[in-house]
């Protein structure tokens, strides 16, 4: 019967790294899995959005996945075979994870949309609808590809795709590919493509290459940039933006092979390909786009959290997980939290606020 509604006191939305930290500590803090806290993932199976990476982003080729608290990655999966794909082994570490905390999970459940019912919020899915006094939005971003507007972009005969459709640089043997984006996926799809065809690189702002390994306290110093924007109600930008693009290895043999020289943005799509200001042109087969995702938060539009005008939504509390305008609602892996060691923390401080605040703590 879609009008009843199942009483719950939290309902996390999302299975990723953010909302498994998210139940990890709501049951570390006592509060009672299925009455006093549930989580609803619409995948089929565990793993967050790296279920779904493509196959040459390994282990070695991420940036690093941070342990969820309370289980070693290395104790839950063999990583000793070299590659290991990270879209095998993250799922495997993600379910034996909820298996070993027994965590409330439930999937597929698609969450459609949360409405304010006053001393509830009415979670509609596509099973059951939940009635909850609080909310932890786990939802990341990975289904909300951001392309950019260009002119002409529905004039042109080639294949567009973006980030989010890659799976191999064979697709595109012998083809002219247009690479959109300055960020370190755009980054690795340029080194696989280039092998096996021509790529043409262009890029907003000219991409700032950073020597020597990354520290934390540039890490630091760029989540509270992206910290400080929430906090004022703007939209957020992602955190790797403002950390900048470390010279790997890979990074260094692209420069010998010539691949890195980057053309600033062009300003229409043509029928055959692209076209900069200065009337010069491009014939291309493929544009690449590697330009991002947004949060993926439109399930939470009835509840107009977004402020005008920038439409970012204003946050607070310890680590700005949580929603200034209706403090029952906390947004982790979200902002300054979008990254594995950002959404284990958010996790931490949204259990820790919210079961306080709903008073579930004896
Ligand atoms: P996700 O892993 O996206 O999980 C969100 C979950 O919510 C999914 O399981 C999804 O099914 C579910 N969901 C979404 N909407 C709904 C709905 N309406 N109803 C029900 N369920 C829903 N970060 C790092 O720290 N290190 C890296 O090396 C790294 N590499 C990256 C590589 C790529 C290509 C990308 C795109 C990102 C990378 N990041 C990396 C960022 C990193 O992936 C994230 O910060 C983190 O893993 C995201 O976790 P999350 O829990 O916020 O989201």
């Amino acid at each position: 019967n879609p009008n009843v509604a199942v009483k719950v006191d939290i309902v996390v939305i999302g299975a990723g790294q953010a909302g498994l930290s998210s139940a990890y500590h709501l049951k570390k803090l006592g509060i009672a899995p299925q009455t006093g806290f549930l989580v609803l993932d619409h995948a089929a199976q565990a793993g967050g959005a790296w279920q779904y990476r493509w196959p040459t982003l390994t282990l070695s080729t991420v940036n690093r996945i941070h342990d969820l608290p309370g289980m070693r990655f290395s104790d839950a999966v063999d990583t000793s075979a070299g590659q290991v794909q990270a879209s095998v082994a993250v799922p495997e570490y993600f379910a034996a994870y909820e298996k070993a905390f027994a965590l409330p999970i439930y999937r597929p459940v698609n969450v459609k949309v949360v409405c304010d019912r006053g001393e509830r919020l009415r979670i509609e899915t596509d099973r059951v609808n939940f009635a909850a006094r609080g909310l932890i939005n786990a939802t990341g971003t990975w289904e909300t590809p951001y392309i950019p507007d260009y002119p002409g972009a529905a004039r042109f005969k080639g294949r567009q795709l973006h980030t989010r459709d890659y799976r191999t640089a064979a697709e595109f043997a012998g083809q002219r590919v247009v690479i959109v984006g300055g960020g370190i996926s755009a980054l690795q799809l340029l080194d696989e493509i280039s092998h096996v065809a021509t790529t043409i690189w262009v890029t907003r702002r000219p991409p700032e290459f950073r020597e020597g390994p990354f520290n934390d306290e540039a890490g630091h110093a760029a989540v509270a940039l992206v910290e400080e924007r929430v906090r004022r109600g703007e939209p957020p930008t992602s955190v790797v933006s403002v950390t900048g693009l470390p010279v790997t290895p890979a990074i260094i043999a692209m420069r010998e092979r010539g691949v890195l020289k980057r053309l600033p943005m062009f300003a229409e799509i043509t029928e055959q390909g692209v076209r900069w200001a200065d009337g010069s042109e491009q014939q291309a087969d493929v544009i690449l786009w590697c330009t991002g995702f947004r949060s993926a938060l439109d399930h939470l539009a009835p509840l107009q959290l977004r402020e005008a005008p920038g439409g970012g939504i204003k946050m607070t509390g310890r680590l700005a997980t949580q929603v200034a305008k209706d403090p029952r609602i906390h947004l982790v892996g979200y902002g300054p939290s979008a990254s594995t060691i950002g959404a284990n923390r958010a996790g931490a401080a949204a259990a820790r606020e919210l079961a306080p605040f709903l008073g579930l703590l004896r």
